[in-house]
């Protein structure tokens, strides 16, 4: 009997996969309403067809950028989606301007496209992942009880 295909993962790991991968509702991944706060500089507000309603800062938004490069980025430095630069104590602090879309747009039915005013604009966020990292304190706690990771 061969178990070739079988691949063992230790229930940390597990309970990560499942928190990535649960299922959601076609309602939940469909926006009812989509405000993308620009001139008021606060960020994009999505209020979904299931009822949720999730908020982001563009501060988050523009760390959380889904495009390869970003991606990339954060997974060498170990961050999270949303979870800004660490600051180096031993730099000077540097200027760095408040992230703010120039502009938005819709991409298709299954997406929104933000370029930023630093002129970065390679990241297309879907509504699932969007949904998927609603950072509502309901969301956050019921991700923090899945992958049991400490706040
Ligand atoms: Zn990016
Ligand atoms: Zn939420």
């Amino acid at each position: 009997m061969s178990h070739e295909g079988i691949r063992f993962v230790n229930a940390e790991e597990q309970a990560r996969i499942t928190a990535a991968e649960r299922p959601l509702s076609r309602e939940a991944m469909t926006p009812a309403k989509v405000r993308v706060l620009i001139t008021e500089g606060k960020g994009l507000e999505i209020d979904w067809l299931d009822g949720h309603r999730s908020a982001w800062d563009f501060h988050w938004l523009r760390n959380a950028c889904p495009c390869a490069t970003c991606i990339e980025e954060r997974t060498n430095e170990g961050r999270k989606p949303g979870d800004g630069r660490a600051k180096k104590a031993d730099l000077l602090p540097m200027y760095a301007p408040p992230a703010r879309p120039a502009s938005a747009h819709a991409v298709g039915r299954y997406a929104i496209q933000l370029n930023w005013l630093d002129g970065h604009s390679s990241g297309i966020y879907s509504w699932e992942y969007l949904r998927r990292h609603c950072i509502c304190p309901e969301c956050s706690l019921a991700a923090t009880e899945v992958t049991g990771a400490p706040n």
